[in-house]
């Protein structure tokens, strides 16, 4: 008889904490979960499942538009803000549901209370107070939003409220430069909105291939999204029924709503880490080792807490790592490289490997190919948006390390892309596989002109 009340007991259940729970019970451990919030986590009550719904409403403003050279004539096309807003949150209801009832299904005891550690083996519930012990700890928290500190900032809204707006804005300001900050410029711009997004840096996208960088800060623009580059928030006042919103560059913007998507930080703040002996990183992350074991043997960590790769399918990977090691005696550490990511904005961004310059800082000599070219079915639509697609080849053995796109579909074709990229094929492999005609996804194979850069 174990001393210990559970075999494991995760913190948070959101992506990681619900899949190391299910696996770890279904395989024959005592496990309990304890969630603060809704079962499911950032990703499915305000992360990519809500939003990836908005994306695609936002999307058929276009699709009427494009219509119309195609025959149709679209009258009494209308929006209607709460019909979304509460659809989408009946499917994350729904969603929430399926991911509880899992958990039950395979004997995990879930216990809606926060938890926080007094021990390397000892939890407190914050709101029973009850004292519960476990063999192993898994920290699941993820992260959480960051606000920036400026005069009036409690005005603005986070990724947090926007699933909830009691109605669309006329006009919107979103601050950041990636991901969240994109997707939602995109959101509200295909609603209607009148949006400004408003980024501290010279160019959106840091980390991302300076080509897509360029070319998605170019379509943002095209696309009619005001975009304020080497610009800051300094003030938020309320003023009427909206905001004046003041600028680092002395101008002022009236707005009626402002929403910061500045980046997010690891759940660890009050968790009682500490006391258990777990080390945080600089950036407050928790520390742990490639199997996601921290610096107390009895606690481990996964997801956005340990803030390695912020991404769902991350959380999840890590987490069939860490019951694979732990509880089937499997060493596994979960390989972070070449890991494909998405971008759900206007244009979509897909790309896996390296960047160009990362290649080159690696590697030295690189081919690059590339193209621009507008879909098919964007010509006779008049869509002036165009594809742009790269691909980064290692010119010592033609390997393609990178894959770089944006445009309509990119996300749909990156996934698949990025098979090919984590299998190491190269260059001439990508060539002799046939073309699918007539795709935009053909080009990755018909590419044969290296781009004019150094190879050197
Ligand atoms: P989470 O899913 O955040 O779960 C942590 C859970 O722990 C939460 O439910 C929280 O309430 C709970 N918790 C915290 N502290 C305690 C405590 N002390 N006691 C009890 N419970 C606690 N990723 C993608 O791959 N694709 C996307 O399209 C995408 N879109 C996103 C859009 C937005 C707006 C945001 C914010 C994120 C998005 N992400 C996306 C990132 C993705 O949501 C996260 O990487 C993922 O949810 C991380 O999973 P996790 O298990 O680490 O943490
Ligand atoms: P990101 O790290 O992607 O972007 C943060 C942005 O805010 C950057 O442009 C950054 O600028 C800027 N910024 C940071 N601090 C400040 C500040 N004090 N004032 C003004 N601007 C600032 O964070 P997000 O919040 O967009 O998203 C968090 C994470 O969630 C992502 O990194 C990703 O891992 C995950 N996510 C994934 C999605 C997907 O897979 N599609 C969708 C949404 C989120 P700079 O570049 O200068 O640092």
């Amino acid at each position: 008889m174990s001393r210990y009340d559970f075999d494991l007991f995760t913190i948070g259940a959101g992506s990681g904490g619900v899949r190391a729970s299910r696996l770890s019970a279904l395989g024959g451990a005592r496990v309990a979960v304890a969630e603060e919030d809704r079962i499911g986590g950032t990703c499915v009550i305000r992360g990519c499942i809500p939003k990836k719904l908005f994306v695609y409403a936002s999307e058929y403003a276009q699709g009427f538009k494009d219509a119309v050279g195609f025959g149709w004539t679209v009258e009494w096309a209308r929006f209607d803000w709460s019909t979304l807003r509460d659809n989408v949150q009946g499917e994350v209801s729904r969603l929430s549901g399926i991911y509880e009832a899992n958990l039950e299904k395979a004997g995990v005891e879930t216990i809606p209370d926060r938890a926080e550690l007094v021990g390397p083996h000892t939890i407190r519930l914050a709101a029973s107070g009850r004292t519960l012990t476990a063999e192993r700890i898994l920290v699941a928290t993820g992260g959480r939003v960051v606000r920036p500190e400026i005069k009036g900032a409690e005005y603005a809204i986070t990724s947090n409220e926007v699933f909830h707006l009691e109605r669309l804005p006329e006009r919107a300001i979103v601050v950041g430069g990636g991901y969240i900050a994109l997707e939602f410029a995109h959101v509200f711009h295909g609603l209607g909105v009148h949006t400004t997004l408003v980024h501290r840096g010279e160019m959106i996208l840091r980390g991302f291939d300076e080509d897509v960088r360029g070319h998605v800060q170019a379509e943002m623009k095209r696309s009619g999204i005001d975009v304020l580059t080497e610009t800051m928030i300094t003030e938020i006042a309320p003023a009427g029924d909206g905001y004046l919103v003041k600028l680092s560059s002395g101008q002022t913007l009236e707005t009626d709503l402002v929403m910061f998507a500045i980046g997010r930080a690891p759940n660890t703040e009050g968790l009682g880490l500490e006391s258990a002996g777990v080390r945080l990183t600089d950036v407050g992350a928790i520390a742990v080792d490639p199997y996601s074991q921290t610096s107390a043997p009895s606690v481990w960590a996964i997801g956005d807490v340990t803030n390695r790769v912020n991404l769902t399918p991350v959380a999840i990977r890590e987490a069939v790592a860490f019951h694979r090691t732990v509880f089937q005696g499997i060493p596994s550490a979960m390989d972070h490289t070449q890991i494909p990511t998405a971008v759900f904005g206007l244009p979509q961004v897909g790309v896996v490997g390296l960047t160009e310059a990362e290649a080159r800082i690696r590697f030295g000599p690189v081919d690059v190919y590339k193209t621009s070219f507008r879909p098919m079915k964007h010509i006779i639509a008049r869509n002036e948006e165009r594809m742009f697609m790269k691909l980064v080849v290692r010119a010592s053995d033609d390997v393609v390390l990178g894959v770089h796109l944006t445009g309509p579909d990119a996300p749909e074709m990156i996934q698949l892309a990025a098979i090919a990229v984590k299998a190491g094929l190269t260059k001439a492999q990508w060539d002799d596989t046939v073309a699918l005609h007539p795709t935009a996804a053909e080009e990755l194979v018909l590419l044969r002109e290296k781009a004019v850069s150094p190879t050197a």
